[in-house]
């Protein structure tokens, strides 16, 4: 077991604070290890800090990093299932599984986060509308619990605790081990429809109308653009692609269609100043929409169609010392003129979002607080430190609640007590599973202290 005092962020890097950082393995942290380091201050689990705020830190007391086991990851092509070490990353999970014609049922767009983290944050992918969030596809949970006991859970056993688990931010215990869902792939491209859309109205008619025909979708969309570009936007829409669509499409990627060895491009050196500004947000826009054929059907690689962020190592870091936020939400699709308005007051207050998509959500999972729900869910990402945003994002919120909307906590810097309540309707419970299965509190981290979920 190793332990490290240091100073930890998110993804967005605004909130430092120091923790005892302890990587463990399994046995080391059931043999008492975990116990004998926590104190008042508790622990919580970390993965790959890809959250963007402060879930995966704890200020004073221990953040755990779980090293996975000599046999982190074992397929069960019968059943179309994995069972994997829950500190395994999707980039080591896809290259051992995509050669073997497997791919995972959801995934975010990064392959750097853990299992554990994906459970505990319930991620959502392009394929929301079509497949839900992880969770929905997870079979079985191994848990380290507060008292030291080890579980194997799944939702029809201790239905409470699961369901507290699944989105339930590390609060419940240490995830172990996950078992889930493969989906089966015939190659490691997708075939894509791209289309440029001119404004908002035209993407929300465009999605409604289409999303059914693919398993993956999703907008990227211009918040710098006004008046009658509003909303201007790319759509991108897919399916796996089939042996029989890439020798229509691409047969130079048949020789071996399963082969998966993504590059890895160096990362953005520490120290460099925000290059994210307004003008450069504009010029960027300006330039991915006109060079966006008006419509293309084509394959893409996996690492192209999911992962294209994953090509520039720390690009968190190109938005200078102050870092940055991330603010996602979801309103219910009956709420399409709050979306608009929402859309009209990024654009007009003139705050530059290099980030920004839109997608459709289906159904959710099941998890008391994970964050999918029916309706548009729209992300963007905001320089911190810039002036006049903490009232654009405090106006955000009321638009977003007034509507029966809620924010991520996964991606969450800036949310209050009071916006989660409105937001999370089965708090109090989840709060009462919480406190049924940690009752002094061991798990407990700088956004649960700072949120009021303790
Ligand atoms: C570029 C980028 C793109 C992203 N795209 C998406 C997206 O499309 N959809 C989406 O849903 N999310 C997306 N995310 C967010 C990301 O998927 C989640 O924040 C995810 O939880 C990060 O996983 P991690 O392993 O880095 O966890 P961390 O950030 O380290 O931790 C996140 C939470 O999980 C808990 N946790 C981690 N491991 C365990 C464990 N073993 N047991 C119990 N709790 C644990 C932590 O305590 C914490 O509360 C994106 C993030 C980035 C940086």
């Amino acid at each position: 077991m190793e332990i490290e005092r240091r100073s930890l962020t998110g993804w967005g890097r605004t909130a430092p604070s120091v923790s005892a950082l302890v990587s463990a393995t399994l046995d080391e942290l059931s043999a008492g290890g975990l116990d004998a380091l926590t104190d008042s201050r508790g622990a919580i689990a970390r993965g790959l800090g890809r959250s963007y705020g402060d879930p995966a830190q704890n200020g004073g007391g221990v953040v755990v990093e779980l090293e996975p086991g000599d046999d982190p990851i074992r397929v069960d092509a019968v059943a179309g299932t994995a069972s994997v070490d829950a500190g395994v990353s999707f980039d080591q999970l896809l290259r051992a599984i995509v050669p073997v014609g497997w791919f995972v049922p959801v995934t975010p767009g990064t392959r750097f986060v853990t299992v554990g983290g994906a459970v505990a944050s319930d991620i959502h992918g392009k394929n929301h509308h079509a497949d839900g969030s992880f969770g929905a596809h997870v079979r079985r949970l191994g848990m380290l619990m507060a008292d030291g006991s080890q579980r194997s859970i799944t939702a029809e056993s201790d239905p409470d605790l699961w369901w507290a688990t699944i989105g339930g931010m590390g609060l419940t215990g240490l995830i172990t081990e996950v078992t889930f869902d493969l989906i089966p792939i015939e190659s490691r491209h997708c075939v894509v429809d791209t289309e440029r859309v001119p404004n908002l109205d035209a993407l929300i008619e465009k999605m409604e109308a289409s999303d059914h025909l693919y398993r993956y979708s999703v907008a990227w969309i211009d918040l710098v653009a006004t008046g009658r570009h509003l909303g201007r936007s790319v759509l991108s829409m897919g399916n796996h692609a089939t042996l029989d669509e890439l020798t229509e499409l691409d047969p130079s990627a048949l020789s071996s269609p399963l082969d998966f060895d993504p590059p890895v491009l160096p990362d953005v050196p520490a120290g460099v100043p925000n290059v994210l500004n307004r003008l450069a947000v504009r010029a960027f826009n300006e330039l991915w929409y006109r060079k966006t054929p008006r419509r293309h059907h084509g394959t893409e690689s996996l690492t192209g169609f999911f992962h294209p962020l994953d090509m520039v190592g720390q690009w968190s870091r190109l938005y200078g010392r102050h870092g940055f936020l991330q603010y996602q939400f979801v309103v219910p699709f009956s709420a399409v003129d709050t979306l608009r308005r929402i859309v009209e007051t990024i654009a007009g207050e003139g705050h530059a979002s290099f980030l920004a998509v839109l997608k459709r959500f289906g159904d959710e999972s099941g998890g008391m607080l994970s964050f999918p729900r029916p309706g548009w869910t729209l992300t963007l990402d905001l320089p911190a430190g810039v002036d006049g945003l903490g009232s654009l994002l405090g106006e955000l919120d009321d638009l977003v609640l007034g509507v029966g909307g809620r924010h991520y906590l996964a991606k969450d810097a800036f949310a209050t007590p009071e916006v989660v309540a409105c937001g999370y309707p089965r708090l109090e419970e989840w709060k009462a599973v919480r406190r049924s299965v940690d009752p002094d509190g061991a798990w407990a981290s700088d956004q649960a202290r700072r949120l009021d979920l303790l």
